[in-house]
């Protein structure tokens, strides 16, 4: 290749996007900053209101309610309760996807808010309050938002974007299938198939106007597991004439915590397996013929994944068997690892730091949280980040936590959301309208 030859071409491509850029994206800034009040009433009402995965029923209709005004295709019950949008630019492109979660979670909120939620609901036999305690909220009146500010520069936008409103990220309700995982599955990234796609999280821990990402393995994949341990029901006072389950269960919640202090490479990725409940036993004079285990794995390397699938396995059936009690494990695979294509993230990130100022895009590590974006990311590339939702100079360490009574954001972060995910999408179409141009 002729670099000096290649060179003027580049430069002027490279100006006149510069230019047209500029005025493109002043326009989307102006749009969304004048849309703030709108977006945090969107926010507020939402957050009063919240739904809990698959049932997102008045949540979807607002919303498509909201992309038909704008003149978009619409369709609604995707995935139950999915709504997905196209808003098809003046000239033609790629198809940028854009993605917000719609849920809620059982959880009584505390926080004293004007708008907070009085919602109350059944969940696993209890009685509990509904909270957008994850921020999903925010998400929605985002993408509305970015909606609205895409709309109004549809002419100067060279692709389509899809809209993708999706329920249940915090998981279906059991016995029902959901989230991302079955939006795929109903073909959302297909007619017109989805080229990459963008998603953000709202984050109670860092500040507003920061942004926080990583490339590659972002978020953590996510299983559940179970194990009975079954014994030999007998007196608390002749043990040796049973099987102790219980004893034998401490082995096994010990043993399991060498896992990932002595079976994996940590230096390469980190790793999680925690014991989250353990039940057996009525009374205290008889040791129980069972003892019933869950508990969570967190990895981010596939080698790893299998690996610890097989220990956590080994561990417990021949625990058991020394005991002379069984071990019956069960693991579910649950969400995948959050990946950020590499060069994707790459070509995107210049955005990012474009929009919100380069010293507030903060390089992050892992997060051994999960989320089922993951699903997107495994048929096209696509880029996850985190959008900073705590108030200006509070201490992380005092923050609430996702999915807790407390939990808060700040929503004078929203329209960085906003000018985020519009200037995504934007900027992947002008890249890819100019790399096509470039290969004639
Ligand atoms: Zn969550
Ligand atoms: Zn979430």
């Amino acid at each position: 290749m002729n670099f000096k030859k290649l060179l003027p071409f580049s430069f002027l491509a490279l100006s006149g996007f510069y230019t047209s850029g500029q005025t493109l994206n002043t326009k989307i800034d102006q749009k969304a900053q004048a849309l703030e009040s709108k977006i945090v009433t969107w926010r507020r009402d939402f957050h009063q209101n919240p739904e809990l995965g698959n049932r997102e029923f008045k949540t979807a209709e607002k919303i498509a309610a909201h992309l038909k005004q704008l003149g978009f295709e619409v369709q609604t019950g995707v995935a139950h309760t999915g709504v997905v949008g196209l808003l098809k630019g003046g000239k033609p492109g790629p198809v940028v996807a854009l993605r917000a979660d719609m849920d809620g979670l059982p959880v009584t909120e505390r926080v004293d808010l004007p708008f907070k939620s009085s919602v109350t609901t059944e969940y696993n036999g209890q009685n509990t309050g509904v909270m957008h305690a994850c921020g999903h909220d925010t998400h929605v009146a985002i993408l509305m938002g970015v909606a609205e500010v895409l709309a109004s520069v549809k002419a100067d936008l060279k692709g389509t974007v899809k809209f993708i409103f999706q329920p249940a990220e915090e998981g279906a309700p059991e016995g029902e299938e959901g989230g991302a995982k079955l939006m795929v599955k109903e073909g959302v990234l297909e007619n017109p198939k989805v080229d990459a796609i963008f998603g953000l999280h709202i984050n109670s821990q860092t500040e507003v106007n920061t942004i926080a990402y990583k490339p590659g393995a972002t978020m953590a994949a996510v299983d559940f597991f179970s194990i009975d341990v079954k014994g030999k029901q007998t007196h608390g006072a002749y043990p040796w004439s049973g099987v102790d389950p219980i004893v034998t269960s401490s082995q096994i919640v010990t043993g399991l915590q060498t896992i990932v202090s002595r079976n994996l490479d940590i230096t390469k990725a980190p790793a999680v397996v925690t014991i989250g409940a353990i039940h057996g036993g009525i009374r205290q004079n008889i040791i129980p013929e069972e003892v019933k285990m869950i508990g969570t794995i967190r990895t981010f390397d596939e080698e790893m994944h299998t690996h610890v699938h097989k220990r956590v396995k080994e561990i417990s059936t021949n625990i058991a068997e020394s005991a002379g009690a069984t071990a019956n494990v069960k693991i579910d695979v649950l969400y995948p690892v959050t990946f950020n294509d590499i060069p994707l993230t790459e070509k995107m990130i210049g955005t990012l730091q474009n929009v919100a100022g380069k010293e507030n895009v903060i390089l992050t590590s892992a997060k051994t949280g999960a989320e089922d974006f993951s699903y997107f990311q495994q048929k096209v590339p696509g880029f996850f980040f985190f959008l900073g939702g705590m108030p200006k100079g509070k201490n992380p360490l005092e923050a609430a936590p996702h999915h807790t009574p407390d939990f808060y954001i700040d929503e004078s972060g929203l329209v960085l959301g906003v000018r985020s995910l519009s200037r995504l999408a934007v900027d992947y179409m002008e890249q890819s309208a100019g790399a096509t141009k470039a290969k004639k």
